[in-house]
């Protein structure tokens, strides 16, 4: 039997709701199955661990993770501590020290979900955005000087790597071909970003050589959110930098119903270092402790654990359960509309894949 090890780091607010309640479905899809089984160590990281020891997790905590099989991660970020500390002392260091350059978002609108476009049917909305999520305009470069003068200045410089660009745009071209529509837009803003935008989209150019079965286009950030808007069904398989893949998939994850539903998967697809899995929302203070957080982002992102870990019958096992739970009205917490509890979710959930069990 394999065991996989999976490190669980629940982080801040209502990722230590959502991140136990992910471990329950994944301990349920291994219940009575005599092929795999899970192992987790939980890593108490975030913002009460700062308090405690004046960092977001140890120095030397990649060490512990590097022999896991994957991490199911919660966010990080605390009302107290500023958001720049939170998100580069845990996430951003784990995805930027493992190389996970990937970072992939599906987004669906799943079963029984009222999502806010009028004209847009559920078929009308599947995509898959890939966010560059090691270098661009989060690469940390940059600094400040005069601090508190009148000639304060201040810089965040964006840098794109042709090998950084390439191996995301390679990755995404991949991607595009392995979905039935093998198609892919190229997000740019190379009118007014003349230089390294205008790299990333020759770039472009040569690896759409390698793929001639793919259908690509090139988008405009700007003009990609109309188009999200107005011609979801025009959108397949989606490429961008770190910032504009960032405020596209939020934007995405709104047109799909909620931010408690859309996950994602940090991956470094070389696989020499464990990939991360977590939800697209943040920390949420204003609803943890109440039981009214949405578990289905997290247990989608286990969904993407899964078949990054090859178990894609299990994958679809539990696609299949979440479906099933979200076509239930009864069974919406209250950022869908409804009055259920992250634990009524979680338990339905559950059930579902024990009725399923072989
Ligand atoms: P952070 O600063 O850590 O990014 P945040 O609280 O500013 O977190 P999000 O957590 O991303 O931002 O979400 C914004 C709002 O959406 C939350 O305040 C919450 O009301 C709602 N929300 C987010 N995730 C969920 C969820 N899983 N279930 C229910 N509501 C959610």
């Amino acid at each position: 039997m394999k065991i996989y090890k999976i490190a669980a780091i629940p982080g801040d607010g209502i990722g230590k709701e959502v991140v136990p309640a992910g471990q329950k479905v994944l301990e349920a899809l291994a219940a009575g199955c005599r092929d795999f089984a899970f192992e987790f160590e939980d890593f108490g990281w975030g913002g009460d661990y700062f308090r405690a020891h004046g960092a977001m997790m140890p120095e030397d905590g990649l060490d512990a993770l590097r022999g896991k099989d994957a991490i199911l991660f919660g966010s990080a970020g605390d009302p107290h501590i500023p958001d720049h500390v939170t998100l580069w002392g845990l996430r951003l260091k784990i995805c930027q020290g493992f190389d996970q350059y990937a970072n992939v978002r599906p987004t669906r609108i799943l079963p029984g979900i009222d999502a806010p476009l009028k004209r847009c049917g559920p078929d009308d909305l599947n995509w898959v955005i890939v966010r560059e999520n090691t270098e661009g305009e989060y690469a940390g470069v940059g600094g400040r000087a005069h601090q508190g003068h009148p000639i304060e200045v201040a810089t965040d410089l964006s840098i794109m790597t042709r090998a950084g660009v390439e191996r995301i745009i390679r990755f995404a071209f991949r991607l595009a071909q392995s979905r039935p529509r093998r198609q892919l837009t190229v997000v740019t803003k190379s009118n007014a970003q003349r230089h390294a935008m205008v790299m990333w989209d020759e770039v472009a150019v040569q690896v759409a050589k390698e793929f001639p079965d793919v259908r690509w286009d090139k988008e405009l950030v700007d003009a990609m959110t109309a188009r999200m808007v107005n011609r979801p069904s025009s959108i397949d398989t989606v490429v961008a930098t770190n910032l504009h893949a960032d405020i596209l998939s939020d934007l995405a994850a709104a047109l799909a119903g909620s931010l408690g539903i859309a996950p994602t998967a940090n991956l470094d697809p070389d696989r020499r270092y464990p990939s991360m899995f977590e939800p697209i929302h943040g920390s949420a203070f204003d609803i943890m402790g109440q039981g009214l957080a949405n578990p289905v982002g997290t247990f989608w992102s286990c969904v993407m654990l899964l078949e990054h870990i090859g178990e894609a019958g299990a994958a679809r096992r539990l696609m299949e359960a979440i479906e099933i739970v979200t076509a239930t009205p009864a069974l919406h917490t209250r950022d869908l509309g409804g009055d259920a509890t992250t634990d009524e979710v979680t338990r339905a959930v559950c059930r579902q894949i024990a009725a399923t069990a072989r």
